[in-house]
């Protein structure tokens, strides 16, 4: 899969997508991750990529322009348009069976708005979907486009160690994740349950599908709703 990032700010996309799990995957060549300037296709020779917004207000817009010279370099005309994602408050709220469905297509791009965002006739134009992180504002679109992006290559094989890794977690079949312990056996008092030590693995399995609805109704009653 190939993920690409359209950014004012790529180094600091480059710093978390060449770190840790995903920096490995990239390193493994499971996925290819890029991040993009749109900036060098501003076209003019003060790099200006924003101005004012008609009707008057506060803040800068980002312009339709250097957006959509960006993104149609990534392809070469009569190629397959890829899937283009613009990172932002308004947009649909991304969830784990999201991020499942975009790990299905072969390229991605996700469109990070700075500013007071961007010309809504380049969204209207090339804008395929709209995600947004959560029902809050943030001042760039890299956050929440690094979030999708860890969370999308999380579910492509080989990522992780095995696919039990995710399929278990919160979220991937509506529940939330059973406590996890680890050494030492007591820590400040506090044991670590009996049942995790007994080596039995019918028991375990059945102590964390309870705990997993334990944990849900205290922290997350709606996801029951749900089910
Ligand atoms: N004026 C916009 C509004 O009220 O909807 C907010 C613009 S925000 C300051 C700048 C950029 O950050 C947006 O264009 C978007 O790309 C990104 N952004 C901010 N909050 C976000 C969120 N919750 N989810 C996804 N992207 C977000």
């Amino acid at each position: 899969m190939r993920i690409d990032i359209l950014t004012l700010f790529p180094e600091m996309c480059e710093r978390v997508l060449n770190e840790s799990i995903l920096g490995r995957a990239k390193r493994a060549g499971i996925v290819e991750l890029y991040a993009h300037d749109i900036r060098e296709f501003a076209g003019n020779k003060h790099n200006r990529v924003d101005d004012a917004p008609y009707g008057g207000g506060k803040g800068m817009v980002m312009q339709a322009e250097p957006i959509y010279q960006c993104y149609k370099s990534l392809f070469i005309e009569g190629e397959d348009k890829p899937h283009l994602i613009y990172m932002s408050p308004k947009g649909k709220t991304f969830k784990q069976s999201d991020a499942l469905r975009l790990a299905q297509y072969d390229r991605i791009v996700l469109l990070c708005g700075h500013y007071e965002g961007v010309d809504q006739r380049v969204i209207d134009e090339i804008v395929d979907e709209e995600i947004s992180v959560g029902d809050y504002v943030l001042t760039g679109g890299e956050l929440p486009a690094l979030i999708v992006t860890d969370a999308v290559c999380r579910m492509l094989p080989g990522v992780l160690s095995e696919e039990v890794c995710f399929t278990e977690e919160s979220h991937f079949n509506g529940l939330l994740e059973y406590p996890q312990y680890t050494r030492p056996e007591v820590w400040h008092e506090r044991p670590v349950p009996e049942v995790l030590m007994s080596g039995h693995h019918l028991n375990i399995k059945k102590w964390r599908e309870e705990k997993s609805l334990e944990v849900t109704e205290k922290m997350r009653p709606d996801l029951l709703k749900n089910k």
